[in-house]
């Protein structure tokens, strides 16, 4: 298995939808994820960012290479 190539996509918790941001697996569960980057959803939307969130924490709660935010 080759966790270096995954990427996990990100989708609306709210209304499901895609929020056209993705992310690329390092390896490192230590590795912070998108800091400091405010996302929109573009159908409801929301703003979300991401603030000491680490790659782990996204791999324990990702389904299906999908983690909804
Ligand atoms: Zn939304």
């Amino acid at each position: 298995m080759n966790k270096e190539l995954k990427v996990i996509d990100f989708y609306c918790k709210k209304c499901k939808k895609s929020m056209k941001v993705s992310y690329m697996v390092t390896g490192n569960r230590n590795y912070p994820v998108l800091p400091r980057v405010m996302m929109k959803c573009h159908h409801c939307g929301r703003v979300m960012t991401l603030k000491n969130f680490k790659e782990g924490e996204l791999l324990d709660r990702v389904e299906q290479d999908k983690y909804y935010i």
